[in-house]
């Protein structure tokens, strides 16, 4: 053996840094591997908290938190209904646009869209739905109903008769009267008249849906408060199949009139007393407005009512006690 042989064997020295390049290539190896996954994640994450200020930007605030506070999609799931709930705000701006497109006194406009002017289909369900007393009845009582207010101006003059001549009457109120005049309604409380439900904008409820009509009588339910009577009417006495019934599962029952002097057309105040002198019987339901327009006729013939029945020894009561 010589000494020419060992060169051909690594030194100990050379051997020591084949170790150390093999682990460090190991390190740096791993080390990118961790960065990648760190990166990926970090973008996942970065998705989902998108996701969350585009709800927060519909919702509103706090809901971001909870959100971010959220991982499964279980929990997500009541979010989504709460979304839902949300999603009546579109049905109410949709129920403001007819409000500016069509004015509570449609008659203002010219437009033949009068209040209670019943079109074929009412006499159908109109029938038995009317007077408590009811046609035929041997006493001397009327039920006089102011429909469309309350009205700031007129139906504090219509309250000023009723006390004037011990009256009580029975106010069917539109929601958005009601929001617009609460003083107005407050006296019609205090006053001891009935307060009865005429849907809060004076909508047609034949061929609405459930959930709008519910919403409609409902609405004007809260604007009113627990004064409010078990009792609707229609606008425009306008009903369809459901109406009924729907009305009497949300706790109304459906009251329409006997006597319809259409006071509306504002024909005179004298005409509109004969109207009801004419059309009036023992347990009759008459029918006039407070509010949707100019109603001074209507507070006028009221006095010559009020004046002429009590003469004939009627006394006048209110419904749905
Ligand atoms: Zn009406």
């Amino acid at each position: 053996m010589s000494s020419d042989q060992k060169p051909d064997l690594p030194s100990p020295f050379a051997r020591f840094w084949d170790v150390v390049s093999w682990w460090f290539s190991s390190l740096l190896i791993f080390s990118f591997l961790a960065i990648v996954i760190t990166l990926v994640s970090a973008l996942l994450l970065s998705g989902s908290g998108y996701s969350a200020q585009d709800f927060d930007a519909d919702i509103g605030d706090g809901v971001e938190t909870t959100l971010a506070q959220l991982d499964d999609r279980e929990i997500m799931e009541p979010l989504v209904a709460q979304v839902k709930v949300y999603a009546i705000s579109p049905r109410q701006l949709e129920l403001d646009d007819r409000e500016t497109l069509e004015p509570l006194n449609p008659e203002a406009d010219g437009v033949d869209t009068s209040p209670h002017q019943h079109d074929s289909d009412v006499a159908d369900f109109s029938e038995g739905m009317s007077g408590q007393g009811g046609a035929g009845s041997d006493e001397k009582v009327v039920y006089l109903t102011f429909d469309d207010g309350p009205d700031s101006t007129f139906t504090p003059q219509m309250l000023d008769l009723l006390y004037e001549y011990d009256a009580s009457g029975t106010f069917f109120v539109l929601g958005r009267a009601v929001e617009a005049n609460p003083e107005v309604l407050q006296r019609i409380i205090y006053d001891g008249h009935t307060v009865a439900n005429h849907t809060w904008d004076h909508s047609s409820l034949s061929g609405m849906s459930f959930a709008d009509v519910k919403w409609q009588l409902s609405e004007t339910a809260r604007a009113v408060g627990p004064a409010m009577a078990p009792c609707m009417r229609p606008p425009f006495g306008s009903m369809d199949s459901n109406t009924k019934a729907w009305s009497e599962s949300l706790g109304y029952e459906v009251v329409l009139w006997d006597a319809d002097p259409r006071d509306w057309e504002r024909p005179g105040a004298n005409v509109i007393a004969d109207r009801i002198f004419d059309l009036v019987f023992p347990g009759a339901v008459v029918l006039l407005h407070d509010g949707g327009g100019d109603r001074s006729q209507s507070v006028e013939a009221l006095k010559i009512v009020l004046e002429e029945l009590s003469d004939q020894g009627y006394r006048f009561e209110a419904m749905c006690r």
